[in-house]
């Protein structure tokens, strides 16, 4: 298998074959985050991707999940990952759905109907670092979005019938400011 640096997967995902289809992070500007400090963002070569799709077919062939991981390889465009995902399926029939972390920055390059179409191809259950709902929190942590911007991306993901789950960090907003935080994750939720 072919692993760049640090390589890390939510728990809920352990019984899911991990596979890299990207290193790094596109980011790198959240102040609370050195994961990926000193790994430049790179994509995996398609010909690499496939042998490692071969090599958990040789010990996993009816592997149902496969968990893709890099920091955010949803940051690619529909057209860029698109033939990725389209090859997970040759080698592992009965592979059911392709998870992943994304970004809401991740959402924001792609179209509804790009959305339904990854979907369609077995794309479900992105892990997003939304970190938190409250605008005040989310510019401390430099995250750069707002929470109107979760929520207009994850609008879209629910018309595409793409499940996500959040990453929420509860002491992110500071001392004495728990409280608010969570009133606006819910808000937000
Ligand atoms: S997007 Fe995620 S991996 Fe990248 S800097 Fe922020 S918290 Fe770290």
């Amino acid at each position: 298998m072919h692993f760049t640096g640090r390589t890390w997967r939510p728990n809920y995902e352990a019984d899911s074959c991990i596979i890299q289809l990207t290193s790094g992070c596109t980011y790198q500007k959240c102040h609370f985050c050195n994961l990926y400090k000193d790994e430049p963002f790179a994509i995996s070569p398609l010909s690499e991707f496939e042998e490692d799709l071969n090599e958990i077919k040789s010990y996993q062939p009816n592997a149902r999940r496969i968990f893709i991981t890099g920091a955010n390889p949803f940051a690619l465009s529909y057209e860029r990952i698109k033939p990725y995902i389209l090859t997970v399926r040759d080698y592992l029939i009965k592979c059911q759905s392709i998870a992943m972390f994304a970004s809401i920055r991740d959402i924001k390059n792609k179209e509804v109907w790009q959305l339904r179409k990854l979907r369609a191809m077995g794309v479900n259950g992105l892990s997003i670092g939304t970190e938190s709902g409250d605008d005040d929190t989310l510019i401390l942590a430099t995250k750069g979005y707002t929470s109107q911007d979760i929520l207009e991306q994850c609008r879209k993901l629910d018309e595409a019938g793409i499940e996500y789950y959040f990453v929420y960090m509860t002491g992110l907003a500071g001392k004495g400011a728990g409280y608010r935080n969570a009133i606006r994750l819910t808000i937000c939720s």
